[in-house]
């Protein structure tokens, strides 16, 4: 979403003004006979100044798409950042102005051509305080816009078609290691809510199916139950999109957390991602010798795979895994 430089009140003001008195002053040098040119003049300046600014405002309006017609995930993601309702309430009243405007374009425009040329400069004068005030009046939504353009930008490109795999697991055990392992370096670095350093998407490509994993670190990387709402409803638009969540363990504990914390934390996760399929990673494989403490939780899950991130170790386990992973579908009528 592109949200355009949102103006103040003023600058929209100085700007269909200033364009209406260089369109009144080009009539000016025109042949008009006397006693219509007065009004021909004022006539011209108050249309230019308001159709200036509803054009201005038409912008802003045509750059934001139907929020109801966007993905759930973008939905949510806009709800979160910037409150969907008060898009909403900002966006209406614009498109206010803009019918107001248009509705004094006509009144003053017919009044100014039906009475004598010299009323006409006195009904331009009325025309501009009215069009002052109107646009005065949507300061607030103004304001939110430029709130809302400031927030919205660069949020994450989501291939929808994608099978999409969401990463989780305490800091330092090697999630961003293993995002790179397995899509290459470069993922798409996005904003997102409550992310220390943006939202990371990598994409693979693995025989005629397109994945993408993504990695939210600061989010589902630390207790659920300590997150407030807004919070979970950060994680909560995650689910719109994730197919499987790849849940990683540091078996060594060098991360700083033992394996019972970050057990815990992955039944919190499987809790708030209820019915996603989980996949099960025991990280830095190499750094230990004896695997019978880490053999413990291993059988409480099913399924676990063994993987040195770092030496590239068990990566094309995983990517067998992905590939049987299914796209979940979802039922559109609710969703969209
Ligand atoms: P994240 O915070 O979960 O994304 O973790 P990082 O990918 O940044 O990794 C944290 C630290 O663990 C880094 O110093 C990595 O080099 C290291 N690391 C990641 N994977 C492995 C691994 O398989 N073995 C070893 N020995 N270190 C690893």
């Amino acid at each position: 979403m592109m949200i355009p430089t949102i103006p103040t009140p003023d600058e929209l003001l100085d700007k269909g003004f200033s364009r209406g008195k260089k369109q009144a002053d080009l009539m000016r040098t025109q042949k008009i006979p006397k006693h219509l040119k007065g009004k021909r003049i004022e006539e011209r300046r108050v249309i230019t100044s308001c159709q200036v600014i509803k054009d201005k405002l038409k912008s802003i309006l045509d750059s934001v798409p139907d929020i109801e017609d966007l993905p759930p995930f973008y939905q949510d993601y806009i709800d979160i950042t910037v409150g969907v309702d008060d898009m909403k309430q900002a966006l209406g009243g614009l498109n206010w102005a803009y019918g107001i405007l248009t509705q004094l374009e006509k009144e003053y425009g017919s009044k100014i051509r039906k009475n004598p040329s010299e009323k006409a400069t006195t009904l331009q004068k009325q025309a501009y305080g009215r069009i002052a005030s109107v646009v005065n009046k949507i300061k607030k939504d103004l304001d939110f816009l430029d709130f809302a353009k400031a927030n919205l930008r660069n949020m994450p490109t989501i291939d929808f078609d994608a099978t999409t795999i969401v990463i989780a697991g305490f800091p330092n055990v090697g999630k961003s290691t293993l995002l790179n392992q397995i899509s290459g370096a470069d993922p798409q670095i996005a904003n997102y809510p409550f992310t220390t350093k943006g939202i990371q998407i990598g994409h693979v490509e693995r025989h005629w199916k397109s994945i993408q994993i993504i990695d939210t670190p600061g989010l589902l990387d630390r207790p659920v139950l300590e997150m407030n709402d807004i919070e979970l409803n950060a994680i909560v638009a995650l689910e719109h999109l994730a197919d499987a969540i790849l849940f990683i363990f540091d078996a060594s504990e060098t991360c700083g957390f033992g394996l019972e914390s970050q057990y815990n934390l992955l039944k919190q996760i499987e809790k708030i991602f209820d019915n996603i399929p989980v996949i099960y990673l025991f990280n830095k494989m190499d750094l230990i010798e004896d695997t019978s403490y880490v053999e413990q939780y291993v059988d409480e899950l099913d399924n676990s795979i063994f993987i040195s991130a770092i030496e590239g170790e068990g990566i094309d386990k995983i990517n067998k895994v992905l590939d049987s992973v299914k796209k979940i579908e979802r039922n559109e009528e609710e969703e969209y």
